[in-house]
């Protein structure tokens, strides 16, 4: 088994967090060190440790994230305005915790979507 990472101890409620929701499937709480003014990170229960590793066995938990980042998004108030959300794999997805994650962004326009590279 690959080796947990912060967000399980925050899952079992082992570390605080400011969380918002937590389900058989999922958990959903406030990023530490929020980019927007709605900056949430929701996550499967299971430590499931990018999006290289999904597999026919994680559909529910991947699905039950999109519809709770939806729920939330109404919660935030930021439903209307839109909002961005995003799951980084990998190292040139610059994914830092390795627990996949999908980050729920909004509260103010949250820019370009990738800055644009010319090619090498
Ligand atoms: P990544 O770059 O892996 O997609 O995003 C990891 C996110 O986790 C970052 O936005 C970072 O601020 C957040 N993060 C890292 N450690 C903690 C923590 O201990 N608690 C919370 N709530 N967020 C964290």
């Amino acid at each position: 088994m690959a080796t947990e990472t912060i967000f399980s101890k925050i899952i079992r409620k082992e570390l605080p967090s400011d969380m918002l929701y937590q389900d058989d499937l999922v958990t959903a709480f406030r990023d530490i060190n929020p980019a927007l003014p709605t900056h949430i990170l929701i996550v499967p229960n299971e430590h499931i440790p990018t999006s290289s590793d999904v597999t026919d066995a994680h559909e529910a938990a991947m699905g039950r994230m999109h519809t709770v980042a939806r729920k939330l998004a109404e919660e935030e108030g930021i439903a209307k305005d839109g909002y961005r959300l995003i799951i980084n794999c990998g190292e040139h997805g610059r994914q830092e915790v390795m627990h996949i994650h999908m980050h729920l962004l909004g509260g103010s326009d949250v820019g370009p979507m990738i800055v644009r590279k010319k090619p090498a």
